[in-house]
């Protein structure tokens, strides 16, 4: 590992990655952080550990996802040539599944007989049940009332995969109901249960131990794409909720000074209207869901609102080392609008035959605005975190007639 890369990835002793990150949690629930800092900091050296996790990537995900070269895209934008790496392809529909098997199997080593989590649209609820079924565990999903409502494909997902399924209905009944409904269970019952946070989010060790199991993208891309052109890729995009697929596809080139980043987040209806979720570009400081990072907030520090077309992108909050790589400069943090969205989810599926999920559908836009500045000469390397079919019916009811489906 270079000195460079070593400065920006490891979080210190108390999981702070510069100002950024640490645990802000009830004393109860740290003795239970602890624990499992130090049983990550265990099954991290255990090459039994990784072997299991590889087997699964390969025989069950279906990793390596491929590198796919987008020329038609390239031809019809000119300038810089794009490449996707193909998370879409994973079993389940995108990245998640690569840190919902990690923190399975980490349960299963506790000796936990069940994991629990709060899922908003429903895609971390379904990547995690499925990995409970395989590793032989309980699953307890907390979801929102109105969100159930909303997105009924993953509900019924979850149902089949034998996930108890539990409704909240207090507040607003969506995703931070959920999140402080699932948190409560959790303090009920720390000692058989894993709360298997859904990003590169929440107290130490959470936002290492997820970016770890999601590194493996990077570490494919990297190889692949210098076996296809020979060269490392010139500018890497992806886009940004909590931040997980963005630290997994960035984490193997961060050592790299030729490579530029950008991480893409959702302007939504528009920067000035307050229908955003653009926390690292509006944001400031602060604390949310027990650690340290830019985040959305109000005079008082509470969370605000936030919006996206993309469910996957809309949270308040990001993972603290995002915050020290937007800090030091070392990634450039952009946004994409819903229009502008839109227009990538339908220019990906009418250019290559690939309709991408609508969170992947930001960092394509930013890539279809970003190549035809650049030089011919020079790549773009997108991750494409996830496939569009969980979209295609919100797509077609709110924008099929612009684009005549
Ligand atoms: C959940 C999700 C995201 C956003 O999460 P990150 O942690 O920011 O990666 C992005 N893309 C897809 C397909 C998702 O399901």
């Amino acid at each position: 590992m270079s000195a460079t890369l070593k400065g920006y990835a490891l979080p210190d002793d108390r999981g702070y990655f510069g100002d950024y990150g640490g645990s802000f949690i009830p004393e109860a629930l740290q003795k239970i952080m602890d624990d499992i800092t130090a049983a990550y900091a265990d099954i991290r050296k255990d090459p039994e550990f990784h072997k299991e996790l590889a087997y699964l990537y390969k025989h069950f995900v279906g990793r390596p996802s491929p590198i796919f070269h987008a020329r038609n895209l390239s031809r019809k934008l000119g300038g810089a040539q794009i490449y996707l790496k193909r998370e879409d392809l994973n079993h389940t529909g995108a990245h998640k599944i690569n840190h919902c098997l990690g923190e399975a199997l980490l349960a299963k080593k506790m000796g936990k007989k069940k994991i629990i989590a709060e899922t908003g649209a429903g895609q971390h609820g379904v990547a995690l049940a499925t990995a409970a079924v395989l590793v032989g565990l309980e699953c307890d999903i907390y979801m929102g009332e109105v969100d159930i409502a909303k997105e009924h494909p993953n509900v019924v997902r979850m149902k089949i995969l034998g996930a108890n399924l539990i409704p909240v209905t207090r507040g607003t009944k969506t995703l931070k109901d959920a999140v402080d409904a699932a948190f409560e269970a959790y303090l009920e019952d720390p000692v058989t249960q894993l709360y298997a946070i859904g990003s590169v989010v929440g107290p130490h060790p959470f936002p290492m131990m997820v970016r770890d199991f999601q590194q493996v993208v990077g570490v494919e891309a990297r190889e692949q794409f210098q076996e296809m052109t020979g060269k490392l890729p010139d500018n890497l995009v992806a886009c940004v909720g909590g931040g997980s697929n963005a630290m997994g596809l960035f984490t193997a080139f961060l050592g790299d000074e030729s490579v530029s980043m950008y991480g893409v987040e959702p302007s939504g209806r528009g920067l000035s209207g307050g229908e955003h979720a653009a926390t690292l570009t509006l944001g400031k400081p602060g604390v949310l869901h027990g650690f340290k990072s830019y985040l959305l907030q109000d005079e008082a520090g509470e969370p605000l609102p936030v919006y996206s077309v993309a469910s996957g992108l809309d949270y308040p909050g990001v993972g603290p080392q995002h915050s020290l790589l937007k800090d030091l400069g070392r990634v450039r943090y952009v946004t994409a609008d819903d229009r502008e969205t839109i227009e990538a989810f339908f220019t990906l599926s009418r250019t290559e035959g690939i309709i991408p999920a609508l969170e992947s559908a930001h960092a394509m836009a930013f890539a279809i605005q970003h190549a035809p500045t650049l030089d011919a000469g020079k790549t773009i390397l997108v991750n494409l975190s996830g496939r569009g079919d969980k979209d295609i019916d919100f797509v077609v009811e709110q924008y099929g007639k612009k684009y005549n489906v």
